[in-house]
């Protein structure tokens, strides 16, 4: 009776992987297309000076315009990318895009704020980055510093690489790099000495709890002291309600972003705020 059930729950799984796999590989085959099609495309996320008064930038964030299903959200789609060579094209794509974009307003004589491009692990894992942005920025003419790299603890800390080396001629060529969701990976603050980076980006899991939590209070507390004696930015992510603001700018953090002020933006959207300055 036991090994009965067994075999039934057993088959039940492997059913159900299956299920999975196929399932993966149709959304792989589907994204494959839609970046032939050029369905994918980047919203941007205001960034603000921690009053409020000032955009300093702005964050690009993919998204994926389905004819059929809609727009779909990249935490359907960046990890399934992240586990073929699509996240390759992805993260190129990403870049050119973000980087045209910011010479299109300039034409249009837009106040351009800077770009902050995600960048997944795998992408800095199997491709030589520096070469990627040396392509984009010849390409499209744009001053480095208005494009930023946000790059994550864990894919920082991944074995096998030249992270300094790789950095070091990242920074040579005058972009700016962040650390996204910072305090959430899996790594040590050593490298924050060794790395030449700009800006930390305190993770909204953080800001969420920021009023309720005295734990979550010492975190953020302490990564505002941590880049002020580096001498690095510190940003809040996720900021939705005005006390939370308020509580960071009195701990003394730079900048905010979050739906309290404004939701990423398509370009059409942004380009309006942009012209209201
Ligand atoms: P992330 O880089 O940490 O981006 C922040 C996410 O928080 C974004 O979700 C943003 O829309 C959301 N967000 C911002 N403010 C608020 C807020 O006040 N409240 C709430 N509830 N959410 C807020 P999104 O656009 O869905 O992106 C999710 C993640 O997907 C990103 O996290 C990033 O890891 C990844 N991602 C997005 N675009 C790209 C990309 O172009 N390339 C790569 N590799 N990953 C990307
Ligand atoms: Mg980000
Ligand atoms: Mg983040
Ligand atoms: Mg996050």
């Amino acid at each position: 009776f036991k090994a009965k059930e067994q075999r039934g729950s057993l088959s039940f799984f492997s059913d159900d992987l299956t299920t999975a796999v196929r399932r993966r590989l149709e959304l792989e085959q589907r994204l494959r297309r839609a970046l032939e099609r050029k369905e994918l495309c980047l919203y941007y996320q205001p960034q603000w000076s921690i009053d409020g008064a000032e955009m300093t930038g702005v964050e690009a964030l993919i998204r994926w315009q389905d004819p059929e299903r809609g727009m779909i959200p990249p935490v359907e789609f960046i990890p399934v990318a992240e586990q073929s060579i699509l996240i390759g094209m992805i993260g190129r794509w990403v870049l050119h895009e973000a980087s045209a974009q910011i010479a299109a307003w300039q034409r249009q004589g837009l106040a351009v704020p800077r770009v902050a491009v995600n960048v997944s692990p795998q992408q800095l894992r199997y491709h030589y980055l520096p070469d990627e942005v040396a392509e984009v920025l010849e390409q499209t003419g744009i001053a480095p510093d208005l494009l930023e790299l946000e790059l994550t603890e864990s894919a920082l800390m991944a074995p096998g690489q030249d992270t300094e080396k790789m950095l070091n001629a990242l920074r040579a060529l005058g972009v700016r790099l962040a650390i996204d969701d910072f305090g959430t990976g899996y790594s040590s603050l050593a490298y924050l000495k060794r790395f030449p980076l700009d800006l930390l980006k305190i993770d909204k899991s953080f800001t969420d709890d920021l009023l309720e939590s005295s734990q979550a209070r010492a975190i953020v507390e302490t990564i505002i002291v941590l880049g002020h004696k580096l001498g690095l930015g510190v940003l809040a992510e996720g900021v939705e309600y005005e006390a939370q603001r308020c509580e960071l700018e009195r701990l003394g953090c730079h900048q905010f972003q979050g739906y309290l002020k404004s939701r990423p933006l398509s370009v059409v959207e942004l380009e309006a705020l942009l012209a209201a300055d």
